[in-house]
């Protein structure tokens, strides 16, 4: 429920009075937890200790404030999808400060690490309750190892994980897309058009590129309602994707400019409005994220997002590390057999190398550690 704001802020500090009391009994004050006067917003933008904040999303009284943030808050991360108590001038009026001073229960953390045995973690967004894993048909091709980490990672995360295609003028994307069919995860391809009209020829001349109305509504109905983080490799069309989702409607439009930066150029992620969708749906981009280490994913959780091959390890030998020299991996046979997708060993490959490389075994090669091997 949006709080109101009007209402909240009547409570201020001066209605805490501390009257003399003859009696001696304690005086009547109004107890409160610290800041029960706090307005709640969902933090849409992070640019150098700067947050953009949204209150009463909810409502046709929603504002962009901008926020710093408390200094008892000083060493908590504040990313974009959390949902924040703010004091202060909450008006969102030009040149107006407001603060941060608590950070709300989150329901989803998506984490990475710099490596995939770095121990340090960075938390990327919160709430967010779909991961988009954007890929391109080709150009970059489209990498097995980025879909079996973002799945890990969703995975990890408790976030619903949805799989889109690009670029599919230039190739069918079903062909990728077998890679994953033994899965029971979403997908979706984005169509592109010449923005003039009609399919456009392989290789469209990007100025005039558009996406098809018809592959946006089907990812409009896929994240109406929903808090939903794009990921992806540089080139695969992302941006190009979550601009035709959002269009103009930016959120981070009319952002007030204490600080003049009010422009969003930062590599960090930022919540974007989808026209046509409920109250509550973002759509969350993440331009600065190249790779995803898995350090914080333990070996379980690594292998519980393998779903196709986690049923086969019943088999296995106890304690099996399912490395490819495991004597008796039921893993190796598994993928062989007739009841087996005709990516299965593929998957195996792909998961024992997320798996030596989280047990350290492998010093991953810059293209193995941020995209994994391509399919072909
Ligand atoms: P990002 O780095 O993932 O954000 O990718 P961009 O959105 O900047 O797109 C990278 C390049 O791919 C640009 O030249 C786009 O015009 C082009 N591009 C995006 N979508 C498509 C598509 O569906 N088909 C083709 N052929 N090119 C596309
Ligand atoms: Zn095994």
């Amino acid at each position: 429920m949006a709080r109101n704001s009007s209402a909240q802020r009547q409570w201020d500090e001066s209605d805490v009075r501390v009257r003399a009391n003859k009696k001696g009994s304690r005086p009547r004050t109004k107890q409160r937890p610290t800041h029960e006067d706090a307005v709640i917003a969902r933090v849409i933008a992070v640019d150098r200790g700067r947050y953009t904040c949204v209150v009463n999303e909810q409502s046709h009284d929603q504002r962009t404030v901008v926020c710093i943030r408390a200094k008892e808050l000083r060493r908590k991360p504040i990313v974009p999808g959390d949902q924040v108590g703010v004091v202060g001038d909450v008006s969102g009026d030009p040149d107006t400060l407001a603060r941060i001073v608590r950070i709300e229960p989150r329901a989803t953390i998506l984490r990475r690490s710099a490596d995939d045995t770095d121990p340090v973690e960075r938390v990327i967004v919160a709430n967010a309750d779909r991961l988009v894993l954007v890929l391109a048909t080709e150009s970059p091709t489209p990498r097995t190892g980025f879909v079996d980490r973002g799945l890990a990672a969703a995975s990890d995360a408790g976030i619903t994980p949805v799989i889109c295609m690009t670029k599919t003028d230039l190739k069918d994307p079903a062909e990728f897309l077998t890679y994953v069919e033994a899965l029971d995860v979403q997908t979706a391809s984005t169509e592109p058009t010449d923005a003039l009209g009609g399919r456009p020829a392989a290789g469209v001349h990007e100025a005039s590129l558009a996406i098809s109305e018809a592959s946006i509504e089907r990812l409009r109905t896929i994240l109406d309602g929903h808090i939903s983080v794009f990921l992806g490799p540089s080139g695969v069309g992302k941006s190009t994707l979550v601009n035709a989702l959002t269009g103009s409607e930016r959120a981070t439009g009319g952002v007030n400019d204490v600080t003049g930066r009010g422009r969003h150029t930062s590599s960090s992620a930022r919540a974007l409005r989808m026209p046509d969708t409920s109250p509550g749906t973002w759509v969350i981009d993440t331009p600065g994220i190249r790779s995803l280490g898995l350090a914080h994913v333990s070996e379980e959780e690594l292998l519980n997002s393998f779903t196709d091959l986690v049923p086969a390890t019943a088999d296995c030998p106890r304690g099996c590390l399912h490395t490819q020299d495991s004597p008796g991996c039921a893993l190796d046979e598994w993928v062989h057999r007739p009841e087996a997708s005709p990516a299965a060993p593929l998957r195996l490959e792909s998961l024992r190398r997320l798996l030596a490389a989280s047990r350290g075994e492998t010093q991953a090669g810059a293209d193995e550690k941020h995209l994994g091997q391509a399919i072909t």
